[in-house]
């Protein structure tokens, strides 16, 4: 195939060439054969790129609302023009199959992004208590790191909203799937947004993504990734007293009642834990069923993760492509290796395809609920299966975690409501409810700090200010 060579960075409104000559490989996890590079970013082009979202800050920051949502009405139109190449980019750099590729990866940025471009068309809200005007400004200046799994989503829930309430912002997406963020500033180019407000500076954590947490003149830095590194940049924001949201791992659970329609509540369980190869941060990885049916969950669940064809992410009958990366199937075949509980699915020996760095689907029953298997996130396509007796023990095993990101509840829909209700995450799915990208997103616990999507991720990336008169 043809090289996806970027080697420019996305500075003021203009291509640039970036101060190091060095590269960053991009591989694709299938083939396992690198077919693209990025610019290997410093902290010499965050200091450029923080400057010119400095700069570009006042201009855009007090644009009336109408000229705002019209900016990114041309950004939201020049990135659905490129739908196709987002689906294939991502299936490339991240081995998404093509078909969830083109609804996921690049139809759901697609569909935040007008929702944005909606937004931002509406004055900001103000409020009147007692003797104050309650007024809502831009924070400034938003460093966003992002992570590898859903590539672009993530940095459109970032971007998106920041824009929206009048911030600019500096951009590092994942160096392992980066090539997909060029494809938005090729967006920005077309669209012509006003240089500044979106600058993108690709590179490695340690060295790119460090300097933004730890820049002097970046108000805000907006995470998705691993609970380590959220705390990391945590720190280095706190040293300047810097605002931080942070969207961060999870171990949610799919608690399937006495009275849940079993066969839809198992079958749906199994899609969503292994959607994306497993890889997200959303992912039900615990399901946990009522001791009367639990039984027949296993076998159910066990013929479903069977029943997965792996392979080719571009060929249309694959429905589970290979992890991301060597050292993530080796991290996740390291979780099954160390496994106490009864293996009724995939394994390390169950066959996988030739290349690329696939784990086969695999599912454990009578998981000890602190074991590693249940607590820790794998991010790989790997189901905890774990039995109750009482709605009461449900909820104590669902919200025995030190995560809180998402989880779901089967059952009649006033039983499966009250549940829902008593579990300490972010979202809770009943009876299959479709996830609604307008909603907040966010953890409780170690899953993070803040929302994102809708108004209320725009609302985290403003000021709130009290005028009294
Ligand atoms: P990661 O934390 O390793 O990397 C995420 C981003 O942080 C990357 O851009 C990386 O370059 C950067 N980074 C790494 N070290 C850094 C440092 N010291 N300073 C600043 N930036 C640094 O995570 P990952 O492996 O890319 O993603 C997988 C993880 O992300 C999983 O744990 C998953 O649950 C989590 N995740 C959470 C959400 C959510 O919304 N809650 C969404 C997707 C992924």
């Amino acid at each position: 195939m043809t090289p996806v060579h970027r080697d420019e960075l996305w500075i003021g409104g203009a291509w640039v060439p970036p101060e190091s000559s060095e590269r960053i490989g991009v591989e694709n996890p299938y083939t396992e054969e690198v077919f693209g590079h990025v610019p290997a970013g410093t902290a010499e082009d965050v200091n450029l790129a923080v400057s010119a979202a400095r700069a570009a800050l006042p201009g855009w920051a007090n644009l009336p609302a109408a000229e705002r949502g019209a900016a990114l009405g041309r950004l939201h139109r020049a990135l659905a023009a490129r739908a196709d190449e987002i689906a294939r980019i991502v299936g490339l750099e991240l081995g998404t199959p093509l078909k969830i590729a083109k609804a996921v990866q690049a139809g759901l940025p697609i569909t935040v992004l007008a929702g944005y471009a909606e937004l931002a068309a509406q004055p900001w809200a103000e409020e009147t208590i007692g003797n104050s005007l309650v007024v809502h400004e831009p924070v400034g200046v938003i460093g966003a790191i992002t992570p590898w799994n859903y590539p672009l989503h993530q940095v459109i829930a970032k971007v998106g909203a920041a824009l929206a309430a009048g911030d600019t912002v500096v951009l590092k997406p994942s160096e392992m799937t980066p090539l997909v963020a060029f494809l938005l500033a090729d967006a920005a180019a077309e669209a012509d947004l006003p240089p500044g407000i979106l600058n993108l500076v690709s590179g490695t954590g340690p060295v790119v993504g460090a300097a933004i947490a730890g820049h002097p003149d970046i108000d805000m830095v907006s995470f998705t990734g691993s609970t380590a590194t959220g705390r990391a940049i945590s720190h280095a924001a706190a040293d300047r007293v810097a605002r931080v949201s942070l969207e961060l791992g999870g171990k949610s659970a799919n608690v399937i009642l006495e009275d849940a329609d079993l066969v839809k509540a198992v079958k749906v369980g199994v899609g969503n834990a292994f959607l994306n190869s497993g890889q997200t941060c959303t992912a039900w990885t615990r399901m946990l069923v009522h001791r009367a049916h639990y039984d027949e969950a296993v076998e159910l669940a066990a013929k479903t993760a069977a029943g997965y064809t792996l392979g080719d992410p571009f060929d249309p009958a694959t429905r589970l492509g290979p992890l991301a990366s060597a050292v993530q199937r080796d991290r996740v075949r390291g979780f099954i290796e160390r496994a106490s509980a009864r293996l009724v699915a995939g394994g390390l020996d169950a066959p996988v395809p030739a290349t690329g760095h696939f784990v086969a689907p695999t599912v454990f029953a009578d998981v000890d609920p602190d074991s590693e298997l249940a607590q820790e996130e794998i991010f790989g396509p790997v189901l905890s299966i774990i039995g109750f007796d009482s709605d009461d023990e449900a909820v104590a095993i669902a919200n025995n975690s030190r995560y809180g990101l998402a989880g779901a509840v089967w059952g009649s829909d006033e039983r499966a409501l009250a549940v829902a209700r008593r579990l300490r995450t972010g979202a809770v799915d009943v009876n299959g409810g479709a996830f609604n990208p307008f909603a907040p997103f966010g953890g409780y616990k170690q899953s993070g700090i803040g929302r994102e999507l809708g108004a209320y991720g725009l609302a985290e990336f403003q000021q709130v200010k009290a005028i009294q008169r």
